[in-house]
């Protein structure tokens, strides 16, 4: 034993597991999006509970952007045996288009005149060494929705903001959530001066239908388990 530190074999597993959670977590709040860094860890701490609770469990993240909350749920995926479908058409949503209050222009693809986030999104994600934990899934969420077949153990709503596809994602998605499995939304504001409604108002819904209960939440980040 060196420098009379005490070290076996099971405090390294321990430790090499806290290593990796923070080089995840520090990647992560490096990398660009929409995702505070107290919510980040919230949405971690909710995924790794639903990896947890189910065996091979299935993650879907609807709204991936450039794989900041990716980064934060494949981590979960990574520690907990799970694997996390990231899906989104990588086109940004109406909000981030010119002309938008979060539009950024260096996103644009020159070949196709449109934002393109996917290659940022695999940087993160090879960047994060998270390959064997995240798949991409690169498509309009109703598309993949309709098609969807493997009950979730954990689903995260972070797509598009406005009315339709906000409602899209709710009723495409909520319903793929496993008895005792995990529905996450973000962006839910009560205070309408705070931000738009849509992700508000399906939250709402998800309890109004007595389907979800709620399971916690930080900052506009609300958590929901499903009975
Ligand atoms: N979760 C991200 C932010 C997501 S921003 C983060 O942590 O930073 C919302 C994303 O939803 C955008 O990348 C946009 O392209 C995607 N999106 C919007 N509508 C979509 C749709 N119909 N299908 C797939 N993705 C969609
Ligand atoms: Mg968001």
């Amino acid at each position: 034993m060196s420098g009379g530190s005490t070290s076996t074999p099971a405090t390294a597993a321990i430790r090499s597991h806290t290593d990796r959670r923070e080089h995840l977590f520090s990647l992560a709040q490096a990398t660009a999006g929409f995702m505070p860094d107290d919510e980040g860890e919230a949405l971690f701490l909710a995924a790794l509970r639903a990896g947890a609770s189910f065996e091979q469990a299935t993650f879907v993240e609807i709204g991936a952007w450039c794989g900041k909350s990716t980064v934060y749920i494949g981590a979960a995926a990574e520690a907990t045996g799970a694997v996390l479908f990231s899906l989104d058409h990588h086109h940004g949503s109406e909000e981030n288009q010119a002309g938008w209050e979060h539009h950024d222009a260096s996103l644009l693809n020159p070949a196709t005149g449109r934002i393109d986030t996917l290659p940022h999104w695999r940087s993160t994600v090879v960047g994060a060494q998270l390959e064997s934990s995240v798949v991409g899934v690169v498509g309009d969420s109703p598309t993949v929705s309709a098609q969807w077949r493997t009950p979730l153990a954990f689903c995260f709503i972070d797509g598009g903001h406005g009315e339709a596809p906000a409602w899209a994602d709710y009723r495409g998605w909520a319903p793929k959530v496993a008895e005792d499995g995990w529905l996450v939304i973000h962006d839910v504001f009560p205070d309408p001066g705070d931000g738009g409604r849509p992700p508000y108002d399906i939250w709402r819904a998800a309890l109004d239908s007595g389907e979800f209960v709620e399971d916690g939440e930080c900052g506009s980040l609300r958590v929901l388990r499903r009975l």
